[in-house]
């Protein structure tokens, strides 16, 4: 179960999410469970290679049935999926 605050990657297409709000789903990408990233010490590494991670792609993605909403951190053509079903996109207006 994800939990606020938490980062998750795809081993396939490297897509990667921060949770915004957490669900009872398994978060899913490529078919696949996502990975979980340790907070500070991958974080770190991630950071000193990309600027800014945590601003993300404006982009969230929300489950229709846990209600788990995501920001898309590095964004790729993998499917999202939570709770056996595609997580619905919503974009995030900055105003
Ligand atoms: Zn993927
Ligand atoms: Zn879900």
């Amino acid at each position: 179960m994800a939990k606020k605050g938490q980062t998750f990657f795809c081993e396939i297409c490297k897509q990667k999410v921060v949770v915004v709000d957490g669900g009872f789903g398994v978060l899913v990408c490529c078919g696949k469970e996502m990975t979980l990233v340790g907070k500070k010490d991958m974080m770190s590494v991630w950071t000193s290679a990309h600027k800014s991670p945590e601003e993300g792609s404006g982009v969230h993605f929300i489950c229709g049935i846990c209600g788990q909403k995501i920001n898309v951190i590095y964004e790729t053509t993998g499917i999202l999926e939570c709770c056996g079903q595609r997580m619905m996109m919503e974009e995030v207006s900055n105003g």
